[in-house]
């Protein structure tokens, strides 16, 4: 039978809980203990962020736990001897985890039982620090396991209700189509004088990941936002705006924004009002350190002084697939805002939660997805288009993107970042509170062919998926679509099916079923297998490890094969150099405190 319990907020820390520390510690730490439990208390009572829980089981004090509410990270967590039997302790993580969002713990490396426990429910250490002498390791919990928590818990109450609006452009799709469209669209919203007032300096974030989108110099539509959108959007706040900046940072060809501008004829724009309309690169633009508010796991992220500077920021989003992310909607089109090294940093500390962080930060006023033409199955470069002739537009992110979601015929539990954002309190999903104004969703959706992703074993190239999220599921897809090409070796057999001298194992997800080899080659694959890679194998770091990563690890088996080429590599192992210092930068000052 399952014993109750309850959580009971302290207004402070009782000296209960320094009595404690002192003397798990010493348990803990042996000689150094007392003094860590010292510090650890001090450093509890000057913090300004933390919530205190005490908790009762069978109607009798059972423990406590502290949790730091600025950025979701589990300090201590304490169940009576009496009480220790893990089905209460993992019920009492899920409340913790259920009401704030909790996705990460820290922990003094020696406390063996903690770890064990945390690791039970699915966290994973990612990263080292020291308290003062003592070495700590952070540990995040794995998203794959949290999307599966966020699936049972209760919606989020207090939510605003949002209106997204819905236009039905017609099919030729003209110049005069699509500004038309786009005027209607604002109406619906309040029209353009409710976003931007006269003189202020308005910034277009377009798509422009990268150079896919046009065949023999024609547009495919899907890939990147219209260049029809655009132009309408300059003439609409031409009258209005006193700057307009069409500002992007490209994906796949890093630092070459200016380039996919020229590519799409983006930088004709320009002509049209010279001394109104610039475009620039947020790859190579100036940055701003901003803090995120409520951040998780990255507090802090380096913003383009261009979006910071603006009065007005506009999210013009194509409708598309994500491969390995669901959707690529608004949330997702402001990867392409920060940095390439702010990118990369993403991948590390979880590209999900990193998404809405850097959302958090920039919140743009008015988002515009261009649904002329979307992409379905493998976008948001690779897909098939998919023509659609809408325009779908909001204020904010969560409403809009589910609304697109359902459009595409997805429900949001398949967008992990949607999800989580809406679980975030960023916005609503449920159809009470999203007032459509236009066609109704049924009336324009069309279900989009879904990417079916291949993780088959090759001959000895195993795959242990171990309920791993779309995230690694995607780009391990991707990576081995590579070596199911032909062999230069033996050209009737694909380099996946190679016979080698030992296996090749790769485990993905949070959960390790299999038996693992030491004996065989073991990639262990994000941070879900992190804890598996001492001494067993090695680890492709990352939430979801980046493309660039897998492909270096897994090629390195292949030694007389080609690397496939996913991007520059001599900008991609500066990033990696440049991202290393980060990590290591982590230095006793910076985390003296909590
Ligand atoms: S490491 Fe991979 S499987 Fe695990 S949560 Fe991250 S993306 Fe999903």
């Amino acid at each position: 039978m399952e014993i109750k319990f309850a959580l009971e907020v302290m207004e402070t820390a009782p000296l209960e809980i320094k009595t404690h520390l002192g003397r798990h510690y010493s348990s803990v730490l042996k000689t150094k203990g007392e003094k860590y439990g010292r510090q650890r208390w001090d450093e509890i009572l000057k913090s300004s962020s933390l919530t205190f829980y005490k908790v009762t089981a069978k109607g009798v004090a059972a423990g406590w736990v502290i949790v730091n509410t600025k950025n979701s990270t589990l300090v201590e967590f304490f169940v009576d001897e009496k009480f220790r039997y893990k089905g209460l302790e993992l019920r009492i993580l899920d409340k913790i985890i259920e009401t704030h969002k909790l996705i990460s713990a820290e922990l003094p490396k020696k406390d063996t039982e903690k770890y064990e426990l945390l690791k039970e429910y699915g966290f994973r250490p990612t990263r080292k620090f020291t308290f003062y002498d003592t070495p700590m390791i952070t540990m995040d919990l794995s998203i794959a396991v949290y999307l599966e928590k966020l699936k049972r818990m209760p919606g989020v109450s207090d939510q605003k209700r949002h209106v997204v609006a819905i236009e039905k452009v017609a099919g030729t799709q003209t110049e005069g189509d699509v500004k038309n469209g786009i005027e209607n669209l604002l109406k619906k919203l309040g029209g353009i004088g409710t976003f931007v007032q006269r003189g202020q300096t308005v910034v277009l974030k377009p798509n422009m990941v990268s150079d896919h989108g046009l065949r023999d110099g024609v547009a495919t539509g899907g890939v990147v936002t219209d260049i029809k959108v655009l132009k309408a959007m300059v003439e609409i706040l031409h009258p209005l705006a006193k700057k307009i900046i069409i500002a992007d940072g490209s994906s796949i060809n890093r630092s070459a924004t200016m380039m996919m501008f020229r590519h799409y004829g983006i930088d004709k724009l320009k002509d049209l009002y010279p001394e109104q309309v610039s475009l620039v690169d947020l790859n190579t633009d100036d940055l701003v350190e901003k803090t995120v508010p409520d951040g998780r796991r990255l507090e802090t992220r380096s913003i383009p002084r261009t979006l910071v500077d603006a009065d007005v920021i506009i999210n013009l989003p194509v409708l598309k697939l994500h491969f390995a992310a669901g959707v690529s909607l608004s949330i997702k089109n402001f990867q392409g805002a920060i940095p390439p090294l702010e990118k990369y940093k993403s991948h590390f500390y979880g590209l999900w939660q990193c998404l809405i962080n850097t959302y958090k930060i920039i919140m743009p006023q008015l988002i515009i997805i261009d649904g002329l033409v979307g992409q379905e199955d493998f976008g948001p470069v690779s897909g098939s288009p998919k023509k659609m002739d809408l325009l779908i537009g909001g204020t904010n992110p969560v409403a809009v993107d589910t609304v697109a979601s359902k459009i595409m015929g997805l429900n949001v539990e398949q967008a992990p970042h949607v999800h989580m954002a809406y679980h975030e309190g960023l916005g609503p999903i449920e159809d009470d509170l999203i007032e459509i104004k236009g066609p109704a969703i049924d009336e324009v959706r069309s279900t989009f062919k879904q990417p079916i992703h291949n993780l088959q074993n090759g001959k000895c190239f195993k795959i242990h998926n171990g309920r791993a999220c779309i995230g690694c599921a995607g780009y391990l897809h991707f990576v081995l679509n590579k070596l199911r090409k032909s062999d230069p070796a033996h050209e009737n057999h694909l380099l996946i099916d190679r016979s080698l001298e030992k296996n090749i194992n790769v485990f993905i997800g949070p959960q390790t079923e299999d038996f693992i080899n030491p004996d065989e080659t073991n990639i262990f694959m994000g941070s879900c297998q992190q804890h598996h890679a001492n001494g067993l194998g090695s680890n492709i770091p990352g939430c979801p490890p980046h493309t660039e990563e897998i492909i270096s690890t897994i090629f390195s088996f292949y030694q007389d094969v080609a690397k496939p080429k996913y991007a520059d590599e001599t900008e991609e192992t500066k990033l990696r150099e440049l991202l290393n210092s980060v990590l290591n930068s982590q230095t006793n000052e910076e985390r003296n405190s909590i």
